[in-house]
């Protein structure tokens, strides 16, 4: 698996075949990036945690809208946040999905799903697209060049990419145009020991904690009640858990 901290000889050669400075992201004028290890409130981050979410379709009142509300708030992205329609980040999206033997409807939200095998992480050529040693799967904007290669290999299309100018920028979530972005399971609250924006919003439907931790609430309840994956037959051990699909 690749190692987040390090960038690759091939990697290497890669960028400097295709002159990574010229194709560096355009950034806004002020931001500055989150730092690649960002750290936790012990001041470092360990992999004897690993961060989950729990999403109980059942009790989403909205069946996700709440959720993606709440991101576009935290974040700032989507068209309704900028005068310029043609914006259109999708860090979380509300799916609906129909039995069709039964016609029974269900809607959840789907967002990066922060797999323990992220395709996105092994087909980025610079590295950009990494996984923190807690399972939270970032990309370094400082490093994308826009190749789109993780959106492509996304088995949840879950990354966007930026098009246009950015403005009123959260300084808590800086984006990058030119740059792939997705969900961070809100890392910078995460960081300073808060749960994430939707977690928050959803009124209990969502539950956040440490998968590694047979005592945290989100492992009672998968142990007591269970949780799916999304398309579990690919093997990458997600981090974002459904029940009631
Ligand atoms: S965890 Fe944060 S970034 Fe991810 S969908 Fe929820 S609000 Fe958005």
């Amino acid at each position: 698996m690749s190692n987040p901290q390090n960038i690759n000889s091939y990697r290497r050669k890669f960028m400097q075949g295709i002159g990574v400075t010229a194709a560096a992201a355009t950034l806004a004028p002020g931001m500055l990036l989150r730092e690649v290890q960002a750290s936790n409130k012990e001041g470092y981050v360990t992999d004897k945690v690993r961060w989950g979410m729990l999403i109980d379709t059942n009790k989403l009142v909205e069946g996700g809208q709440e959720v993606v509300n709440a991101c576009k708030k935290e974040h700032g992205w989507g068209a309704e946040a900028h005068s310029n329609e043609r914006q259109k980040a999708s860090w979380v999206r509300k799916v609906t999905v129909t039995e069709k033997t039964t016609g029974y409807v269900n809607q959840l939200p789907v967002m990066c799903q922060h797999c323990e095998t992220a395709p996105c992480v092994d087909v980025c050529p610079t590295g950009a697209s990494m996984k923190r040693a807690d399972g939270i799967v970032l990309v370094n904007k400082h490093i994308c060049i826009g190749c789109r290669y993780c959106m492509m290999a996304c088995p949840y299309k879950a990354r966007s990419f930026v098009h246009e100018s950015l403005f009123d920028q959260h300084a808590d979530s800086p984006r990058g145009k030119g740059t792939v972005e997705s969900c961070t399971m809100c890392v910078h609250r995460v960081d300073e020991g808060k749960e994430p924006a939707c977690v928050e919003a959803s009124n209990g439907a969502i539950v956040f904690g440490d998968l590694n931790d047979p005592n945290s609430n989100i492992s009672q309840k998968l142990k007591a009640e269970d949780g799916k994956q999304i398309r579990a037959d690919l093997g990458l051990n997600t981090g974002v858990r459904y029940q009631g699909i």
